[in-house]
């Protein structure tokens, strides 16, 4: 196995020369396995915390569990630079099914592994000397894609039902189908997740949503009847019928456009208002006699109220929160496409903020593909995406200049009038030539020579500053146009 990192070895080496057992474990060991790139390295040792601590020059204590972080400041790899140590333990009870009462360090390392959520997760590996120590046979899991207990599932689940997420998490994640005993009692202890902290449920649900197969991981929480304990609006689309341009139902629809969003590597934003788009659509639906056909008027308000209370729930930070219920809030903005006017762009982007723009866009193609329907016409994409662009950009306007018609009304005691227009419209044709010009001293001096010009020069000035900008305004916005390849 030579595609352990050195820094990695290195830990193990010095606990071992140091008389200590020390092992790769856990999901690295797993991804090791798979041929996939670990996200973090863990060491499970006999070493006590305090012979880690006083071992290494760098550490920390990470948790409550004895976990040390051991920490490698010449690394510049991230996934390097911290390397977790953790001593063998077993756990005690779990009284409220979250938290071991107790945390018991283990004399051997067989007792660390057993108390390991899943097979495929208890192997530990010793990159010296090249074995694997692996009693639940995890290996043989791994090569055919099952997720099972270490030790009777029930047991196990009753124990820790935050496992019933991991679980899920790790399905979608790695592709791996439940083992039939530990689906068993997955169904059997799922209404357990409701005796766990969201916001530990928020974690995993993020890994979850992050995972290359979001949509597996959803349709298996509706599948083992666990939706209702994280997001119960979910389920309430399950089966529910739409117009007649939707092909699927609302659920269906959504873990499809939520699929779609992963398929492009969506942000997390992104996916999340994939998921909650059209949650509100079961709460809104009515029929409307005059389409003879369903209608979901105001799923897009409902849908954001239920995405910022879920989201608060699984203790999201605030920005997050505020881009999904954005992103929900405003994703009908496309849907009707005569009435996208520059006006209604820019009302969109002071809606959403420049920042969404993309997002909001990305949203739309994945809401398309999820309904079933062809993808976006490529010509009207780029046509919001010029329309956008130009509403963007600055325009050239007198709007630029370091001086306001006021500050020359006050500085050279010219009334309002014609005059001011001539004299900004002269002023920018100057700043146009020669930028450094644009401070409100140089500005002032040359609107003083300018109003000494007989009104006739001075008009004719101005008029043709402004007929020149307007040129180059169209000319620019041709330029996006053209890049767009639209009219
Ligand atoms: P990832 O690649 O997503 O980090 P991982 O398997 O490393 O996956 P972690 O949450 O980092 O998952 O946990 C590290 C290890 O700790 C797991 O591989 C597993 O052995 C053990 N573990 C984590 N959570 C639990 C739990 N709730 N119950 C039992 N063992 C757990
Ligand atoms: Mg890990």
């Amino acid at each position: 196995m030579n595609d352990v990192p050195k820094e990695a070895i290195a830990v193990v080496a010095l606990l071992q020369h140091e008389g200590f057992e020390a092992h790769l474990v856990g999901g690295c060991v797993r991804d090791i396995l798979m041929g996939r790139t670990p996200k973090d390295w863990d060491v499970t040792t006999n070493a006590t915390p305090d012979d880690i601590v006083r071992i290494f020059p760098n550490t920390f204590y990470e948790n409550d569990y004895g976990t040390v972080g051991v920490v490698n400041d010449e690394t510049t790899d991230p996934k390097l630079k911290v390397i977790e140590v953790t001593p063998y333990r077993i756990e005690g009870k779990y009284s409220d099914k979250r938290h071991p009462d107790t945390v018991t360090f283990a004399k051997n390392l067989s007792d660390d592994l057993k108390r390991r959520d899943f097979t495929m997760n208890a192997i530990a590996y010793d990159p010296l000397s090249g074995n694997f120590s692996d009693p639940h046979k995890g290996a043989k899991d791994i090569e055919n894609k099952i997720i099972r207990t270490v030790g009777e599932a029930r047991e196990r689940f009753a124990e820790d039902a935050l496992r019933i997420m991991r679980a899920v998490r790790f399905s979608a994640e790695l592709d791996f189908e439940l083992d039939k005993a530990t689906e068993a009692a997955i169904k059997e202890f799922g209404d357990t997740l409701k005796d766990i902290a969201l916001e530990r449920i928020g974690d995993e649900f993020t890994k979850l949503i992050m995972s290359p197969r979001p949509r597996k991981g959803i349709e298996m929480f509706y599948e083992l009847g666990i939706l209702k304990h994280i997001v119960p609006e979910l389920e309430e689309g399950v089966n529910v019928k739409q117009n007649q341009a939707h092909t699927y139902p609302v659920f269906e629809h959504i873990v499809r456009t939520l699929q779609a969003a992963a398929d492009k590597d969506a942000t997390l934003e992104v996916r999340l208002a994939a998921l909650f788009h059209d949650i509100g659509k079961p709460a809104t639906k009515a029929f409307n006699d005059k389409n003879d056909d369903w209608s979901f008027h105001g799923h897009d308000m409902v849908g954001a109220k239920i995405a910022k209370r879920r989201l608060r729930e699984l203790r999201y930070g605030n920005d997050v929160i505020e881009t999904v219920v954005k992103l929900v809030r405003w994703h009908m903005f496309f849907s009707d496409t005569e009435q996208i006017t520059h006006s209604a762009v820019r009302r969109l982007i002071s809606n959403v903020g420049t920042e969404n723009v993309e997002n909001i866009l990305l949203l739309r193609v994945c809401d398309r593909i999820g309904t079933g329907r062809p993808k976006e016409q490529p010509y009207r994409l780029r046509k919001y995406k010029a329309m956008i662009e130009e509403v963007l950009r600055d325009p050239v306007s007198v709007g630029m200049l370091a001086v306001k018609g006021a500050d020359i009304m006050e500085k050279l005691e010219e009334k309002p009038g014609r005059r001011i227009g001539w004299i900004l419209n002269a002023l920018l044709e100057i700043v146009l030539d020669d930028p450094t010009q644009n401070t409100s001293d140089i500005l002032i001096t040359r609107a003083k020579e300018l109003a000494t010009l007989p009104e006739p020069e001075l008009k004719k000035l101005g008029e043709a500053a402004k007929e020149a900008r307007e040129a180059i305004e169209a000319e620019e916005i041709g330029k996006i146009r053209s890049k767009y390849h639209v009219e």
